[in-house]
């Protein structure tokens, strides 16, 4: 039933695709190693602040992608920062987190700037959690 000699000829004859099985599988153990033993950090990629969530992905050490969804159902929120530079002092301006999949309802609220400021308070406190892993 078996034949030593076939076997030995179906190997030489598929040399080349041992060889790129074996280099696929130490990719993929490489690909593993690295991600059991990824900077902690790594793993947040959620924060509930300002009534809303926020999640990004690490870039370099830092937050990329940063994006706001409703803690409720899940939508991304948006936001409204047209009353952001408003206001007669420099900290009288607003930014609204709105969920248009809630009727439009408020989720939250940041005050002294428009979207731009309001992700750098949010980044800056990922920044802080990340500093904290370490
Ligand atoms: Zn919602």
């Amino acid at each position: 039933m078996y034949d030593i000699g076939k076997l030995k000829l179906f190997f030489l004859e598929n040399q080349i695709l041992f060889v790129v099985l074996a280099f696929m599988l130490v990719v993929i153990f490489a690909y593993i190693l690295l991600y059991l033993f990824r900077p902690k950090y790594k793993k947040i990629h959620s924060l509930n602040l300002y009534g809303v969530v926020w999640e990004w992905s690490w870039f370099e050490g830092k937050p990329v992608g940063i994006e706001a969804y409703c803690e409720d159902c899940g939508s991304k929120i948006l936001f409204d920062d047209q009353y952001a530079n408003m206001g007669s002092d420099l900290n009288g301006g607003m930014t609204f987190l709105v969920c248009k999949n809630c009727n439009n309802q408020e989720k939250g609220h940041v005050k002294g700037g428009d979207r731009k400021y309001v992700l750098k308070l949010v980044t800056r406190q990922i920044m802080i959690m990340k500093n904290e892993l370490k």
